[in-house]
């Protein structure tokens, strides 16, 4: 276990680092500890570079995945669905935690659940502004390698990792910088992202 720094060629994937899953209707175990753990190794991993240019194509790419609902989405409760209203679009819920706002570029940045009828948990499914997905970006940026943190371990970012490591990624979990659900849920979805080859650092 050595989550200090990243392997060669990678890139960081955070996912549903939002306001509503930190303090909001959604607030998850963990939630601000691995929002200042996300900071901490992203700032790990870029300090020695502090190269503007390099620009969001540079040695370490964040990429943050948003959980992205109209109103009246299909997965809340009054629409039916099982979670309470939460990250709807253009309110403070769905903004990314102030914290990790310094490392957010528009082009990295990937929306997902904007169909009103559709719920998406993972963030293989989602696009940036200029519609591409995050499977498109990896391609153009050479990386094989990612790393996953986020909210909540047993949803979406367990959906996420799994996209990816169907995809072929080699994918880490950055165990510290995850927040869920419940304490079980966490550690059975830990349990099986490792047992499908995951590496937990
Ligand atoms: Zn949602």
């Amino acid at each position: 276990m050595n989550s200090t720094f990243r392997p060669d060629n990678s890139a960081l994937i955070v996912v549903d680092m939002l306001n509503d899953f930190i303090d909001g209707s959604m607030a998850c175990l963990n939630a601000k500890e691995a929002v200042r753990e996300t900071a901490a190794f992203i700032d790990r991993n870029t300090s020695s570079s502090g190269n503007d240019e390099e620009g969001i194509f540079g040695q370490f790419p964040v990429m943050f995945i948003c959980d992205h609902h109209p109103s009246g989405h299909c997965s809340f409760t009054e629409q039916g669905g099982p979670w309470p209203v939460h990250c709807v679009m253009n309110t403070r819920g769905s903004a990314i935690h102030d914290l990790l706002m310094p490392y957010v570029t528009e082009e990295l940045t990937f929306y997902k659940g904007c169909d009103k009828a559709r719920e998406q948990y993972s963030g293989w499914e989602g696009t940036n502004h200029a519609g591409q997905t995050v499977g498109e970006v990896l391609e153009l940026l050479d990386i094989d390698d990612v790393i996953v943190c986020g909210i909540a371990t047993e949803f979406c970012v367990k959906a996420t990792a799994e996209d990816l490591l169907g995809a072929g990624k080699k994918v880490s979990v950055l165990e510290k910088a995850l927040a869920y659900v419940s304490e079980e849920g966490h550690a059975a979805a830990m349990a099986e992202m490792k047992g499908r080859g995951m590496a937990i650092i």
